[in-house]
Parts: structure tokens; sequence; C-alpha cells
């Protein structure tokens, strides 16, 4: 059980300044009705039971700001489980300013970004987990990014780690009571005999988690890719076919055939981040023109080569080097202008035919492009999975710990030696969740927030 905090009453602006049909203004904190009811000219809100809405005027001054809809969340009932307000205004650049100054002037203190989940956090409502996967949900592209961050946010991936954590609580529990009760003789003496493989059994647990973490990271992330073939060979088509073919979101793709491209597709909901390869593309002679240099920099930060040839003509000396020069990398051929022949085969690599201009064989891109970096049945089960970066580290962390008392254990040292390493383990999980967060910690992670949030 968390203790409510006692904070100070904070404000933000939780939808985008600018021109918009409305805006809403968030407050939060115990004397969050009592401020906001001291401009709203309407139904007296300290009256007014939670969860409903009140239509009315806010008036600073003897000044009308705007004629606003105002909801009132009471504690503990609420996003942050304080008193929260939440204003509609109308939209705009003015008014949603007006009504901060207004709210400031009476006593109330501008939110820091991320600052109403860091509350809902610090009052007990929400886990870390929770609290990241509301940013995830924010920012998610694709349908399966939505998909991880709404478990994130149901507590999935909180109680995953809770069950970790109280499968090896009851094991540090058992050997506390042994060696602070050695004489109590209903407790199972513990040796390393009972540690060794009930310690196993988590470890294959944590194991299991991190497999299919590989997808949730990838579906969370995207999957770095690079495009790279000798001129015409219709790469830029290729991209334009992608991008209809799925209706993608893209941010900053930019530039013609010679310019460079980067943003990001959204390929049957994996989003592929495009590097710049400007320098790969601009010319024939590969090896003499552009500087090695700089392509392999391009693919030596790649997860995903995507080498375009020209079925419509037999392989090149520039396409040789290209294939050679990514052989090392995790690479589908995609040989495009199948329309118009299929000249090219390369031995022992499965080289995916399409047409951009046609239009055809893009599905069997995507499907290459899914075998290759997810598990397609964890998403259709719609399987838990760790996602978030910092996640994964701390349990990988929490595992070496484990492996740690292990091999402690397996070479006979004293329980409560062992027991170090297993208590070690139990606050990495910890610090997943937050339970055994520090301060530093939870400052960075809020500050990426977006203020309002
Ligand atoms: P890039 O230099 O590799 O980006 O190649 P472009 O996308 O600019 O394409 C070069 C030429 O090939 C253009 O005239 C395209 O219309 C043509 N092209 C691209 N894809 C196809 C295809 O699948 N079939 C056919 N027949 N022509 C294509």
């Amino acid at each position: 059980m968390v203790m409510k905090m006692i904070f100070d009453t904070i404000v933000g602006i939780a939808t985008l300044r600018g021109i918009s049909a409305l805006n809403v203004i968030r407050v939060s904190g115990s004397d969050a009705i009592q401020l906001v009811n001291r401009l709203f000219v309407g139904k007296d809100l300290d009256q007014q039971p939670s969860h409903t809405v009140s239509y009315g005027h806010l008036i600073d001054d003897g000044v009308i700001i705007d004629e606003v809809l105002v909801s009132i969340f009471r504690e503990p009932k609420s996003f942050t489980a304080e008193n929260v307000v939440e204003i509609s205004t109308h939209g705009g650049y003015l008014i949603a300013e007006k009504v901060i100054e207004a709210l400031i002037k009476l006593g109330c203190r501008m939110a820091e970004p991320g600052e109403f989940t860091k509350r809902a956090y610090l009052n007990g409502r929400i886990d870390l987990t929770q609290a990241e996967s509301i940013m995830d949900m924010v920012n998610a592209k694709t349908m399966t990014q939505l998909q991880i961050a709404n478990q994130g946010l149901n507590g999935q991936v909180k109680e995953l780690i809770n069950d970790l954590q109280s499968d090896l609580l009851s094991l540090i529990a058992k050997i506390e009571v042994n060696i602070d009760y050695p004489e109590y003789d209903d407790a199972v003496v513990m040796t390393n005999e009972i540690i060794i493989p009930e310690t196993k059994t988590i470890i294959d647990k944590i194991n299991q988690i991190l497999i299919k973490s590989d997808t949730g990271k990838v579906i969370r992330e995207g999957i770095k890719t690079v495009i790279v073939g000798r001129p015409n060979v219709g790469k830029s088509s290729l991209l334009n076919t992608l991008l209809r073919e799925d209706k993608a979101i893209v941010t900053e793709i930019s530039g013609t055939t010679r310019d460079l491209i980067e943003g990001e597709l959204n390929l049957g909901g994996i989003l592929l981040k495009l590097i710049d390869t400007a320098g790969i593309r601009t010319t024939d002679d590969i090896v003499e023109k552009i500087g090695i240099d700089r392509a392999k920099k391009a693919l030596s930060e790649a997860d995903l080569v995507l080498l375009v040839l020209d079925q419509s003509q037999k392989l090149t000396d520039a396409d040789k080097e290209l294939i050679e020069l990514t052989s090392d990398k995790t690479r589908i051929i995609v040989g495009n202008k199948t329309d118009l022949g299929s000249l090219v085969d390369i031995q022992n690599e499965n080289i995916i035919k399409v047409s951009a201009k046609n239009k055809t064989g893009i599905d069997l891109l995507e499907n290459e492009v899914k075998r290759l970096f997810v598990d397609e049945v964890l998403i259709g089960n719609n399987e838990t999975m760790l996602s978030n970066a910092r996640h994964i580290g701390k349990l990988k962390e929490a595992n070496q710990n484990l492996k740690d008392a292990l091999s402690s254990a397996q070479i006979n040292y004293p329980v409560d030696m062992v027991e170090i390493d297993l208590r070690k383990a139990w606050e990495s999980l910890g610090e997943i969740t937050g339970e055994s967060g520090t301060e530093i910690l939870i400052s960075t992670l809020f500050s990426k927030f977006c203020l309002g949030k």
C-alpha cells in the first residue's frame, strides 16, 4: 500500500498549442477544484460530485476568458489519484495561455513535462512500466506498437515482473527464516540442494521472457533499414510503392532518387526506420567513387539491408560489389522489375521477386521482414512481451545475478552468501516496476514525457 503524498497544485496544457477546435487544460492537486472554482461562473464546483461535467464561463478580473466545460475527478479516483480538473476551452493560442496565467495567479504551479504521470506513479496509481507505456501509446505509429503499449498500460508487464519477484521473494524468505531462526523446527532447512532447482526455475522463466522480448523490442523500436542498389534498379519506385501500399505513417521522407531518404515506413505493422544511403546510391562505380567508408558506415548502423536488383538485366559488377559488401548483414535481396523478366538468380540465397511498377510481391517482402525479425504467433496471441530496452536491460541484469547465485550454490557457498545475489536480482526486478527506483531514474524517465501528460 503506497501512502498518498501531498503535493502542490499543478496546471498544464494537455493538448497541442495552436489553432485547433479545443484545448484541454489539466489541473491536479488537493486545491485543484477549489482554485478552478474561483474563476468559474456556473454551478458551484465544490458541490459537484466526482466524474461530472459542468458548463460555464471562466472569468478573470471581471473579464470573460472563455466559455468552457469543466470535468471534475475527486481523489483518489483520478489519473493522478489527486483532485483533478480538466477544462475544455476553445482552441487557439491565447485562451489556454490566459487560463493558465489566471490559475498561476491563484496559486497553481506550471507542471513539468510528465509531472501528471509522475504523480500517478508516486501516488501508487500505476507502476513505472505503466507510466512508460503511456508514453509508448502516445508515440505509437503502428497497431502492433499500440498493442504492446496497451499490454504495458493494462499492467501485464508489471504482473510478469511481480510474478518473478514473488517467486524470488519466497526463496529469499525461506533462506532468511533459516538464518534468523535456525532452531525453528517447522522451517525446512535451506540447503543449496533446494536453492539450486528453485533458482534454475526462475532463470528459465526469465529466459522465456527474454526470447519473447526480441519481438517486442523490434515492434517498439522498429528496424533500422538501409535500401541499397545501383542507380535505376527501382529503389525510389519500390519505396513509393511501399508507402502507398501500407498507407504508412511517414515522417521526414524527403528527396528524389538522388537525394537522401530518411524516415519511417509501416510495413505490415512493423516500423522500418530508413537510414540515409545517399552515398551508396549515387554512382555506378561503388568502390572508386563514393568512398567505401561512407557506405560501410550506413551499413554498419543497419539491422536490415534491402538490396535491390533489376530482374530485367543480368547482374552487373556494381550489383556484385553490393552483394559482397552486404554479405555479412541481415539482408533481403529484392529482385525488382519482375514484370520485365527474371534474369537474376543467386546461389544459396532467396530473392524476393517484386515489381514496384505493378505493385506485386510486396506481401512477400512483408512476410520476409516478419520471418526475419518477429514471432507472429506472439503478436497474434497478444502474448505479453517486454519491449522497452530499459526493462530488458534490467531483466538481463537480474538474470546475471541469479546465475551468479546459482554458481555460488553449485560450489556450495554458505546460503547467506548465495542470498546476496538473489537479493540483487530482486532489486533489479524492482527497478523495472519502480519499486526500488532511485530519484535520478524517476526524474530522468518522466522528463521525457510531453507537457500535460
Ligand atoms: P532508383 O534509381 O534505383 O531509385 O530507380 P527508380 O525508382 O528511379 O527507377 C528507375 C526506372 O525504373 C524508372 O524509369 C522506373 O519507372 C523504372 N522502374 C522501377 N521499378 C520498375 C518495375 O518494377 N518495373 C518496370 N518495368 N520499371 C520499373
